[in-house]
């Protein structure tokens, strides 16, 4: 059997076939409303966990929507090369654990990782495979809805919030796709074909 690669293709992703999904966009988008529909509808989509600082919200559980650690640990994880990509983001730290991701990967299981801009360009260096997509509000004034409406964040955070999503919407270009979130089920049924699983 050969181990060559093909032409084209990347030891992590053979030609034809990405596996690695990058999901990105501004804060209060909803890109979490869209990757939970997306996982009911095919639980086969392996979806990373990421580790945060961030406090829980009510409901988010550890190990669930997140590994929750403090600064220390996140230093460790950081430090042990533990972390495919972290960024900091209004306040908190975030980052992918590598090993989960590439093993999901070497298994030719189909990956979707759901992190900021800075995470996504970082991707984007480790893994040139990867397929970026920058889900986008359908207004600004919707992403201002959106954000306020959530009514978990106190207003300082919510401006800051803001202010990233400004910088965050002048990156759309970056990405090899936009989808615009006018409805969740369409969304997350043209995010599976750009996976090629639907
Ligand atoms: P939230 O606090 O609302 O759950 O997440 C804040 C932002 O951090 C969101 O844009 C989310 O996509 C991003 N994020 C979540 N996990 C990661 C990660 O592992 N790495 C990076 N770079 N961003 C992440």
């Amino acid at each position: 059997m050969s181990t060559a690669v093909p032409p084209g293709a990347t030891p992590e992703s053979p030609a034809g076939t990405p596996r690695l999904t990058v999901l990105s966009g501004p804060s209060g988008v909803g890109k979490s409303t869209v990757v939970a529909h997306l996982r009911n509808v095919h639980p086969d989509v392996w979806l990373s966990v990421s580790a945060t600082t961030r406090r829980p919200r009510p409901g988010e559980a550890h190990g669930l929507e997140y590994f929750f650690v403090d600064d220390e640990e996140f230093d460790k994880l950081i430090a042990n090369g533990e972390l495919l990509e972290w960024a900091s983001f209004a306040g908190n730290r975030y980052g992918t654990p590598r090993k989960a991701v590439l093993a999901h990967l070497e298994r030719g299981e189909p990956v979707l990782l759901e992190i900021d801009l800075q995470g996504a360009r970082l991707v984007q260096q480790a893994m040139p495979s990867a397929r970026l997509v920058f889900l986008a509000p359908p207004s600004w004034d919707e992403l201002v809805r959106r954000l306020t409406g959530r009514g978990t964040e106190p207003p300082e955070v919510i401006e800051r919030r803001l202010a990233v999503a400004r910088t965050e919407l002048a990156a759309e270009p970056e990405f090899d796709a936009t989808l615009v979130n006018t409805s969740v089920e369409e969304v997350s049924a043209e995010l599976l074909a750009l996976m090629r699983i639907a």
